[in-house]
């Protein structure tokens, strides 16, 4: 069995009708990308950020994260690189950023709402990642998009930050990719109005899930609501592929619901253009997918 999969990681995954799907690794520190490569990934499809600035006393520079996103851009020599901007707060705290006290952390300040409220900070990483840009082929996404003025504001920095690079002497890529992570009801539902402007989306269905049934995902007393093959939560990610479909952009799912080997098939009919899981989960992803028509 395990040599069975060995035999995938230099094959591609397509259907049996010739579908060509991506299949790509998450990742939380920029030496995860060694395990992803080695299990045969066509990309990184998720690099969670907010680890760069965890189990630390202070902020990441400009330059510690440049350096973090140079290294993983390289290492890939050329395949899609999705970085997803900070994503912190709910669960994820940092003892040198001081947050308010709230009912409901995971409905408050977090993500794409703390970056926009601390431009400051944002920015930095804007910065890091424009810079970085040249080095490979960079996907830039935002967590926890609820409207579009959310990713026009944050486009908006994003070209604030260009100008100033340019003034400085950088170079900045021209062919970056801005999209969103769909992890919020309202931004399933509105799929087909977002994907106008966004070049892809990526559907983050741990927080889907948990926001659509009304089940934290770390609760263990309603784990049992916690279910991926939802007929609502299903609704919701067909309506964000054929959203995406509808405008010519692509769309990925980088929860964990992505490499559910029982998922896949749901998914694949769904037309999910890619697949973003764990390091471990790759290989046999590319079997089941290689056995759907
Ligand atoms: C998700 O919500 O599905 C996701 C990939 O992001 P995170 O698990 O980091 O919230
Ligand atoms: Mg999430």
């Amino acid at each position: 069995e395990k040599e069975e999969l060995k035999k995938l990681v230099d094959v591609k995954a397509k259907t049996k009708s010739g579908k060509r799907i991506e299949v790509a690794g998450n990742i939380g520190k920029p030496e995860d990308v060694h395990k992803v490569l080695e299990n045969g990934a066509d990309g990184i499809g998720l690099f969670r950020t907010e680890f760069l600035y965890m189990d630390r006393d202070d902020m990441p520079t400009e330059e510690e994260q440049f350096g973090s996103y140079k290294y993983v851009l390289e290492k890939m020599e050329g395949k899609p690189v999705v970085i997803r901007t900070l994503d912190i707060g709910g669960d994820k705290q940092l003892p040198y950023l001081a947050m308010p006290n709230e009912m409901n952390p995971f409905l408050g300040y977090r993500a794409i709402r703390l970056c926009l409220d601390r431009t400051d900070l944002f920015k930095i990483q804007l910065r890091a990642l424009l810079r970085a840009s040249v080095y490979g082929n960079l996907k830039v996404m935002f967590p926890m998009v609820s409207s579009l003025s959310e990713f026009q504001k944050s486009k908006e920095l994003v070209e604030e930050c260009t100008v100033e690079l340019k003034a400085e002497g950088h170079d900045v890529s021209e062919s970056i990719e801005w999209g969103i992570m769909v992890e919020i009801p309202a931004a399933a539902v509105m799929a087909d109005e977002l994907a106008k402007h966004v070049d892809f989306f990526s559907i983050g269905t741990n927080d889907l899930i948990q926001y659509t049934l009304a089940a934290d995902r770390m609760s263990e007393k309603v784990s049992y609501l916690y279910d991926p093959m939802h007929p609502a939560v299903l609704r919701l990610i067909k309506m964000t592929i054929d959203g995406a479909h509808s405008q010519g952009k692509w769309c990925g799912m980088c929860g964990e619901m992505a490499g559910d080997e029982t998922a896949i098939p749901t998914l694949v009919e769904y037309g999910l253009d890619e697949f973003s899981m764990s390091a471990s989960s790759i290989l046999r992803a590319k079997q089941v997918i290689l056995e759907q028509e």
